[in-house]
């Protein structure tokens, strides 16, 4: 059983006087990732460190599957807490914790030994260099190895001793919260999620759009998104999500202008609407999960034209990514097998034939001047008739 969990946090140790900011906003993403674990925990920044001090019982890969959602975090310690009492004891002590977690250890290892209570009697060099002999004693075939150890065993001396050898990854980037609100495109695919998920990592909080098309797309579609939506959460926390009827939209411009036009025109329709809400809800851009050339809709010209509707910047954190790429990510994020649920997709309803690829900006444009008489009516009525579901983090 483990008394606490070292939390290491690289990226955002560097940010100078922001710093505190940052550890703040860190410190209150993992007291909500923590509440939905059972038991007590304690989250306490100490001398430039974070640390989980655990006050019940509690599931160990509850916490941890816990803490690797909670974005800003590069690894967690399980550490183990000695009282000190003196060297001898702490001799003892770290033997006990290598007899429990590394029984029988035969590879290399080194003692790295942390002051934090500098009254300490001993140097860092005579703590390392001591227990490295006790350590040696019992273990008879493992050895010192300063440069590569396999095994690091670091000791703390802080009021009492925690002693430490391994390190879960944590997922990295900066805590949401740090950097502002964006509003995704999520749709049923597998890309939107990923993409999503990417810009939640660097801090920044999420809400979404999505285009449904009833009853061309059915409650199950959009049922979907819901669920997809609430596997984001998981990492990005909260997700307000904004469903929008886009039928009408879709049929004005399937009755009024050229279908090989079709997608990219509904699409400048989507990213006109999605910026709407994202002003409305004071968000500083907008997410897509678009990559070069993967559809016809999103090649150089294609993304030109969508583009250019917008005012507030677009973020596409996928763009070079191929498939595959993307795809390692769904898995690794667990959104791929909902994204692969088959349910039709509003754009894949009213898609031609023969898209146009190289869509032409004056061209599209004109076409756009069809949709005079009605557009506007239909844009406005979508955006009243817009429903709003509040998508809690799991
Ligand atoms: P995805 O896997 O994310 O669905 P895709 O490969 O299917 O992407 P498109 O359908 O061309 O690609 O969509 C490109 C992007 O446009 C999506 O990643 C998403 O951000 C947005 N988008 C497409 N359809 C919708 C929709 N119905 N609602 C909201 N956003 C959408
Ligand atoms: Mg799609």
């Amino acid at each position: 059983m483990f008394h606490a969990f070292l939390i290491k946090y690289a990226e955002i140790a560097i940010k100078g006087k922001n710093r505190y900011l940052f550890e703040d906003a860190l410190i209150k993403q993992m007291k909500i990732a923590l509440e939905k674990v059972e038991g007590e925990f304690d989250v306490q920044k100490e001398q430039g460190r974070v640390y989980v001090y655990c006050k019940s019982d509690y599931d160990f890969d509850e916490v941890m599957e816990a803490l690797t959602r909670v974005f800003g975090i590069v690894g967690i310690s399980p550490v183990v807490i000695y009282e000190d009492k003196g060297f001898e004891q702490m001799g003892k002590d770290v033997l006990s914790y290598m007899k429990e977690h590394h029984p029988g250890y035969a590879g290399t290892f080194k003692v790295h030994t942390r002051r934090a209570k500098k009254s300490y009697p001993m140097t860092s060099m005579e703590v390392s260099s001591e227990l490295g002999g006790v350590i040696l004693e019992e273990f008879q075939d493992a050895s010192v190895d300063v440069h590569h150890p396999q095994l690091n065993l670091t000791v703390e001396i802080r009021d009492k001793i925690y002693v430490y050898s391994r390190t879960i990854p944590g997922p990295g980037g900066m805590p949401v919260g740090t950097n502002g609100k964006a509003m995704l495109l999520l749709s049923g695919g597998i890309d939107s999620p990923v993409a999503g998920y990417m810009i939640a990592k660097r801090g920044v909080r999420i809400e979404a759009v999505y285009f449904h098309a009833p009853p061309y797309t059915s409650e199950r579609a959009k049922q979907k998104v819901v669920d997809l939506a609430k596997l984001v959460a998981r990492y990005s926390g909260p997700i307000r999500l904004h469903v929008v009827n886009f039928t009408d939209i879709q049929l004005y411009i399937y009755d009024k202008c050229p279908h090989e036009e079709l997608t990219i025109i509904m699409r400048r329709y989507m990213m006109r609407i999605a910026e709407h809400f994202a002003k409305e809800r004071k968000c500083l851009g907008l997410i897509t999960g678009e990559s070069i050339g993967q559809v016809a809709s999103q090649t150089m010209q294609s993304l030109a034209a969508t583009n250019e509707v917008c005012t507030l910047p677009v973020y596409r954190p996928v763009i070079g990514f191929d498939k595959q790429e993307i795809v390692e990510i769904a898995h690794k994020i667990d959104t791929f097998e909902t994204s692969i649920q088959p349910f039709e997709d509003c754009c894949t309803i009213f898609v031609a034939k023969h898209p146009v690829t190289k869509p032409n900006l004056k061209v599209i444009k004109r076409s756009e001047e069809k949709l005079e008489e009605k557009i506007e009516d239909l844009v406005r009525e979508a955006i009243e008739t817009t429903e709003v579901i509040d998508v809690e983090q799991m």
